[in-house]
């Protein structure tokens, strides 16, 4: 099961949850807020967003998605290893490191 970060609406606590993608975790550890935010969403999301940004209505073209994703992949990727690091990048979000030909 894949494993999520967390941070608790009401007290700020971060936490991790392994569980299946539809489940949500029932409550903070700390404080048993149940409004808890997941913090890390997945590759396929993320390269989805980037995706739909560069396409603006589906008009763009092959090498247009392809300059787009050189352009944000790093700095998307750089986000994320100053926040999780560089493992858990590797490990979580291995798309971040492959060009768009490859994908
Ligand atoms: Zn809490």
């Amino acid at each position: 099961m894949p494993l999520y970060d967390y941070r608790c609406d009401d007290c700020g606590q971060q936490f991790e949850a392994r569980h299946s993608f539809d489940e949500r975790v029932e409550c903070c550890p700390s404080c048993g807020q149940p409004a808890v935010t997941r913090l890390i969403t997945t590759a396929p999301a993320i390269m989805g967003g980037i995706m739909t940004d560069a396409g603006s209505g589906g008009k763009a073209t092959k090498e247009q998605l392809r300059d787009k994703w050189a352009e944000e992949t790093p700095k998307l990727r750089k986000k994320m290893v100053d926040k999780y690091g560089e493992d858990r990048v590797n490990t979580y979000l291995p798309t971040l490191n492959t060009s768009y030909e490859s994908k």
